[in-house]
């Protein structure tokens, strides 16, 4: 089928509104045309112009088994065509929701017990968000329920979700975030430290702040701590040294449940199957979505631990039916989709390749870039990385923003055939390309990088 670009182009402009975009620039057409993605193959997408672009962001950091696997197209068009819809409510279920949900009960990190469904990250943690509540209510402590997160974390953009995103533009205009939510200090060393401390040392004042924050709530008000155990959308920034168990300590010793956001982390990424199983983590609730199915439908999931699950079970003599639920909760083609995405995800043991092609990565996105002018910090783990630009080196000072270096180093590969996503928060180049990338195209991707940074430094 050949697509009339010009035909698209009028459409889309004159009836969709799309997130995350100037909107005046875009109806002006100072933003240029729609990019109509027509075809995806392996990591590259092709627009209908027939451009080739190299994914080196898997879409949004989700499409991890790479485009066009015909496995998944074939499951759900199989699925389709036996059983496109059942809800799953009192007790209906299917067979691929049931093989999906031990499957992933026996993956996840810790002693997890059930799996509700949504389809979105966002939707996701506002269940996660709601059990904290429904768990402490039913425990006979209806006080504590304020929710924990840090700055520059990302948790999503519904009302609940968004205000536990802790980037203020993305609260603004938009009357977030809602009461009961309060942020704690990001965990990057390079812009958090104080002059000579350690991560270790960083970590544990990260840490001290947490437990003066719930000390001074009031440890009987908070409910939980919610996190990506790598920092995704506010930089891509790996947990300092030490972090993650001074944190755990804390939540422990004031009974704060841990929410591990792993919607980018879950299914491989940082190189082992969950973030928590990479950092020692122990989650009480897990989010996980993007990954779950590739992308290749929109499916997510709210995975609860025997701890919770145990008392909402018991309460259930007391408060009747659990009365949370979605249309669209287990939906039986995104059950599909994820079984056979998970089947790829193990028989090519994609967390491996994360692994190791991540590490070669990690090298060379240090080799070519920490020693240039305008870096301050590379960093990243498995396959997801981050390049920091900065006025001054010395003194860690950031460029002006009106300079937008982020936005022109992500233009200038593009403009190269990459897509490496300037990151909303600074000017920091990110790339989370699929998971089935090979040292080969890890070569193809930091060329291209390193002549758009030339290019703009
Ligand atoms: N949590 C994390 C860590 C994310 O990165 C995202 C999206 O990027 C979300 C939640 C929200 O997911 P969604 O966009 O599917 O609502």
């Amino acid at each position: 089928m050949t697509i009339n670009v010009a035909k698209i182009s009028k459409l889309d402009r004159a009836s969709v509104l799309h997130p995350f975009t100037q909107l005046a620039d875009f109806a002006s057409g100072k933003l240029g045309d729609p990019i109509i993605v027509e075809t995806g193959k392996g990591i590259r997408i092709q627009d209908a112009t027939g451009k080739e672009l190299i994914d080196g962001f898997a879409g949004l950091y989700c499409v991890n088994i790479g485009y066009g696997r015909t496995e998944v197209a074939e499951a759900i068009s199989r699925q389709a065509y036996r059983l496109a819809y059942y809800h799953t409510y009192a007790a209906h279920t299917t067979d691929e929701l049931a093989i999906l949900s031990d499957r992933l009960v026996r993956m996840a990190p810790g002693k997890m017990s059930k799996i509700f469904y949504g389809m979105s990250g966002s939707d996701a943690n506002e269940t996660n968000v709601k059990l904290v509540w429904y768990y402490n209510n039913l425990r006979g402590k209806p006080k504590k329920k304020k929710i924990i997160s840090r700055m520059r974390g990302y948790h999503g953009c519904s009302v609940v979700s968004g205000s536990l995103t802790g980037m203020s533009f993305y609260h603004d205009h938009m009357d977030l975030p809602v009461s009961g939510i309060i942020h704690t200090g990001a965990p990057h060393h390079y812009w958090g430290a104080e002059a000579g401390e350690s991560e270790l040392a960083f970590s544990a004042r990260r840490a001290t702040e947490l437990d003066e924050l719930i000390q001074r709530e009031g440890a009987d008000t908070v409910g939980a701590f919610i996190a990506e155990p790598v920092l995704g959308t506010g930089g891509i920034t790996p947990p300092p040294e030490g972090y993650w168990s001074a944190i755990q300590e804390v939540l422990k010793k004031h009974d704060v449940l841990l929410i591990a956001d792993e919607v980018i982390t879950g299914f491989g990424r940082t190189g082992s199957m969950f973030g928590c199983h990479h950092y020692g983590i122990e989650p009480d609730l897990i989010t996980i979505a993007k990954g779950l199915t590739s992308a290749y439908f929109p499916l997510s999931g709210s995975i609860v631990s025997e701890k919770v699950y145990q008392v909402m079970e018991e309460g259930a003599a007391k408060v009747g039916a659990f009365s949370h639920g979605y249309t669209y909760s287990g939906h039986p083609i995104g059950a599909a989709a994820a079984n056979a995405v998970l089947d790829i995800v193990e028989k090519e043991n994609l967390p491996g390749n994360a692994r190791v092609v991540g590490d070669y990565f990690q090298k060379r996105l240090s080799a070519t870039f920490a020693q240039l002018p305008i870096v301050g910090e590379v960093r990243g783990v498995g396959l997801m990385g981050a390049i920091e630009f900065v006025a001054d080196r010395d003194r860690k000072t950031r460029f002006d923003a009106g300079l937008k270096v982020g936005a022109r180093v992500s233009k200038a590969a593009r403009d190269r055939g990459l897509i490496a996503r300037a990151m909303p928060h600074g000017d920091i180049l990110g790339f989370a390309p699929p998971l089935v990338t090979t040292k080969e195209e890890v070569d193809e991707i930091v060329s291209i990088a390193e002549a758009a940074v030339r290019e703009v430094m």
